[in-house]
Order: C-alpha cells, then structure tokens, then sequence
C-alpha cells in the first residue's frame, strides 16, 4: 500500500503573495480591466486534497464572452497592438517569460494548491516549461515571413509579375484549455497567438482557474496592451460553448477531451472559424527484452503512467512488454507504485498528489470498478486512497481483453493496463489499435528496430529508450482522434497565421 500523509493535517501555508491574489481571484479580465462576471455570479474552486473550497471565482457566461471578444476584436483592429513592430511585439512576449520565472516559486505554489499537483513537478515542469513557450515564441515574432513565388501564368503569355505571399494573424483567437498543466496550457496557446499579433480570449478549466487569473496580471506588467489578452472564467457548457461559437471569433485552439473535442468542431461550423484540436490518448509503450537497461525502462514506464497522476494526455497508459521480461517489468513498476507517497502537494515529501476533482475521482474509479467486474487482474492499487480528498492508488491491471474499458478508453489516473507480446508485426498492430494517435515508445538497443517501429507507429510523437520529453522547439500533437494541427515549434504559427498571396504586374 503507497503510504499517504494525512491530508486532513495538511497545513495550507501560503506565500503572501499568493494569500493576497487569492483575494482577488474573483474578476475577469476584459479589455485591460478586472471586472466581476455580468451577471455578479461565482463559482468554487477547490484544494483537491481536502475538497475545502480555495476562493470563489467570476462566473462568465454568454455576456462575458461577447464583451471579451469585442474587446479582442477592437484590440486586433485598432492599436496599439497592431501598430507594434515584430520587435516590440517579441519583447513584449518575452518579458511574459522573464515575468513568469521571477514569480516561479509563488506560480508553482499556486498551481500545487489547485490541481493537486506536487509543488516539485509544478515549480520544476510546469513553470520553467510555461516560461520557456514564451521565451521560445518571442523569437519567433521578427521570424513570421512569406515567401516569393516564380509564377509563369501559361494562359497569359509575356505578361510578368511579382508574386509573394504574406504571413498574417488569423485575428481573434478563443482558446479552451484543462486542467490538468493549466499554467502550460495557457503558455502554449498564449505564447503563439501573441508571436503572431493575434489577440486572444482565453476560458481555463472551472476546476483550476488561478494561475491563469495570475498569468493575466503578469501580461499587463509585461505590456500586453488592453483587450490583446482577455480571461473569461467559467463553465465549459455556457463560457466555452459561447466562445467556440461566436461568429466574430476567427479561430478556436481547444486542449482537453475528444468528446468536448467534437462539441467544438460543430459549434465552430457557424461561422467556420478555423479549429485547432489537442484531444486525448491511450499511449503505447513497448519494453523489448533487448532494452539497454532493464531498470531504466521499468522506472521509465512508471513515470510514463504515474507522472502527474496519470492526469496527462500522453500517459503511457498500455505497456507492452515483451513476454520473456513481462513478470519482471510489472514487478518492477508495482514495487515502485506501492513507494509513491500520496500525498497534499505543497508537502515537500509528497511523490503524488490527489487526482483534480471530485468529478475525475468518480471517473478513475469508475473504470476501476468496470475493470474488476470485466474480470481483469489488479497487481496493486486499484482503489481510491482514503477518505478525504480525491487520491487514487497507483493501478497496475493484467490479463486484460481488448474490449475492456480500461483498455480502449482513455482514463487519466495513475492506471497501467500491461500486455505480453511475442511477434514484433502483432504488436504493432496492437500498439496501433486505439482511436488515438497522440504518443507511442519503445525501448530496446536495436537501433534498426527503434527506427522501423517509430515509423510504424501512428502517433504524433514518439520517444525511443525515453519518456515526457518535451520542447518548445518541438511540434506537438495527435494523429487520429487526438487532435488537429501541432502546437509549440515553428508549426505552431500555422495554427495562428493565414497565407495570404499577393500578385503585383509588373
Ligand atoms: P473537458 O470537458 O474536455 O474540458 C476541457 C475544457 O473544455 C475545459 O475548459 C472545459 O470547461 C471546456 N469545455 C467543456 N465543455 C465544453 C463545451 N461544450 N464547449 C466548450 N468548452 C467546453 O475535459 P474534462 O471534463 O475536464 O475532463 C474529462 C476527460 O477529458 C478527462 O478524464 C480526460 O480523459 C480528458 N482530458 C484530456 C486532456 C488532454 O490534455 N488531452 C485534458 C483534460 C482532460 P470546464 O472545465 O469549465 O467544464
Ligand atoms: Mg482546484
């Protein structure tokens, strides 16, 4: 059994500074000015390892989003936004980061306090990773170009002309992120769309609305002028709805589940407004008796499911491991799942914190449930911890059938499905029977094989004898149902730029 410090003895011990920002945590921000919601409603958001209510937040709604996106569109119409060099701009962005790494520690107590997360992985994952989208995007404002273009016109002949293309911001951004890295989220949509000179109305998760509302406050010190940057708080069924189908939005960038996924592409057919997905996974991940060391593929495997909580689209949530090592690779990860200390996450000791609500705690242990009843073998965990709070045991589950839902679905908690596997060409098709196509890895030595297998896999990114790795500098998104586009990298200005083609006669 993980052993778990008492969170009902945890003692919430705030930073000032984070104290004082709780207090104010209960505006929007529309057009530069923190305001209540229209209608004066709130709603809670709460300390996962308690489910004591943190602070009220401003619940906007239809009326909220109309008045963001007016401010955007003004914003992107009339400067001082669309005035400012690529340079300026740049700066700007980059002083976001700067700004972001001067308040780490009180950003990353923050988040701790309302996902749930541990304060480490929130102070040396989220934060630093946040900071650097915008540090890595800064550069990206001066680098935004078109190109030229040899055209020969063949039923116009003699004629000459000049024709290029221009780069230019798709114009109002409403962007939809969850809960589960919300300050990341936030930067990895933010960071592009300010890059690109579009302006924004950002709706965060209800369960995790804080660093965001901080994030605000950062990007006006920064210079970010009036209306470039909106924040609506609220539920996802009024604000985001509203936002994904506003007909003066030019754009809808959502992260979060394939269902709500599906709700947006319709809500955004209105007025066909261009849509960016980053949508759900069921991760495979292939251990080959041939890995370099075992050791490290099996702490490699537990941190691919275990880290943050499982709460990750990209957990390597079905582990293949190849049938002459299988025994000793579930041993290895559940003697490490039953060492994670549960925990609060702003107690230094703690490896894993409560899953995000109360609504996620129903729904892990819900395909727990489902998974004994369909007859599947539970190695460790497979409960929830505790009565207080919203903890999880780490899960290994066995002898499992395709058609399980714990197979097929994506969960997002700490719970590994593990398969044996003999013939390389089977588990291909195996790792590759899922709706989702957001990541995939394998470890072995065999430098041929990792090649063919990361090519055979259909998934948008692939770590080979690795695991979590990311980079601004990389691209990232889904084949299949896990999303449209790529977000971070140079290709995320796709996402936030149109092409526009110019033909001079000369
Ligand atoms: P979700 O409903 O997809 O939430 C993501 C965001 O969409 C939130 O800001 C949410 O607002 C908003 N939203 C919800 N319904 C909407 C609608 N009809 N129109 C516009 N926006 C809407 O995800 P969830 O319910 O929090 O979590 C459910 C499952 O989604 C998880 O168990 C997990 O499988 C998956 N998930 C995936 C990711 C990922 O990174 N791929 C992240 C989070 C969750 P509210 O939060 O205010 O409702
Ligand atoms: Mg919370």
């Amino acid at each position: 059994m993980p052993t778990l410090t008492a969170p009902a003895d945890a003692k919430v011990q705030l930073t000032e500074a984070n104290k004082a920002f709780i207090k104010r945590a209960n505006k929007l921000l529309i057009d530069g000015q923190w305001v209540p919601s229209a209608s004066g409603k709130t709603f809670p958001t709460y300390n996962p390892a308690t489910g004591e209510v943190i602070t009220r937040c401003a619940e906007g709604d239809k009326e909220d989003i109309n008045r963001a996106v007016a401010a955007a569109r003004q914003a992107f119409e009339k400067g001082p936004w669309k005035d400012l060099t690529a340079s300026e701009r740049g700066r700007i962005v980059w002083k976001i980061g700067d700004l972001m790494l001067e308040h780490a520690d009180e950003l990353a107590e923050l988040e701790a306090y309302d996902n749930g997360k541990t304060r480490g992985v929130a102070r040396y994952v989220d934060v630093p990773l946040s900071a650097d989208a915008f540090h890595y995007m800064a550069g990206w404002a001066t680098k935004i170009c078109g190109q030229t273009f040899p055209i020969s016109v063949p039923y116009m002949p003699g004629s000459k002309f000049h024709a290029m293309s221009l780069r230019e911001p798709v114009g109002v951004v409403g962007q939809i992120i969850p809960w589960n890295f919300p300050l990341l989220m936030a930067a990895w949509k933010l960071a592009p769309a300010l890059a690109a000179g579009c302006t924004v109305v950002l709706k965060p998760a209800e369960q995790t609305p804080l660093t965001a509302l901080r994030l605000g406050e950062l990007m006006i010190e920064a210079g970010v002028p009036p209306g470039v940057v909106n924040i609506v708080t609220g539920y996802g069924e009024t604000a985001g709805a509203s936002l994904a189908a506003h007909d003066d939005v030019d754009k809808v960038a959502f992260t979060g589940s394939t269902e709500v996924g599906k709700l947006i592409v319709q809500a955004a057919a209105g007025n066909l407004k261009k849509v960016s997905l980053e949508l759900g996974g069921k991760s495979p991940n292939v251990i080959f008796k041939d890995t370099a060391d075992l050791e490290t593929a099996i702490n490699g495997a537990a941190n691919a499911v275990f880290f943050n909580h499982g709460q990750c689209c990209v957990a390597g949530t079905r582990l293949f491991a190849e049938k002459a090592v299988f025994d000793q690779v579930v041993d290895g990860i559940a003697s490490r799942a039953k060492k994670i200390k549960l925990g609060f996450g702003l107690d230094e000791d703690t490896q894993m914190g409560p899953l995000v609500s109360e609504e996620q705690l129903a729904r892990v242990t819900g395909y727990l449930e489902a998974g004994k009843r369909d007859g599947a073998e539970f190695v460790t965990g497979g409960v929830r911890h505790g009565d207080r709070g919203y903890f999880v045991e780490p899960t290994i589950i066995t002898n499992t059938k395709p058609h399980m839902s714990v197979v097929q679905e994506e969960i997002f908690g700490p719970v590994l499905v593990a398969e044996p596997f003999s013939d390389e060409e089977d588990l291909i098709r195996r790792a590759n029977d899922t709706t989702y196509g957001l990541a995939a890895a394998v470890w072995t030595k065999d430098t041929a094989r990792a090649h063919r297998i990361a090519k055979a896999y259909r998934a948008g990114t692939v770590w080979v004898n690795c695991y979590n790795v990311f980079d601004s500098a990389l691209p990232f998104g889904g084949y299949k149902q896990s999303g449209w586009g790529r977000e971070m990298s140079g290709e995320a200005l796709a996402l936030y730029t149109e092409s526009k083609a110019v033909i001079v006669a000369l």
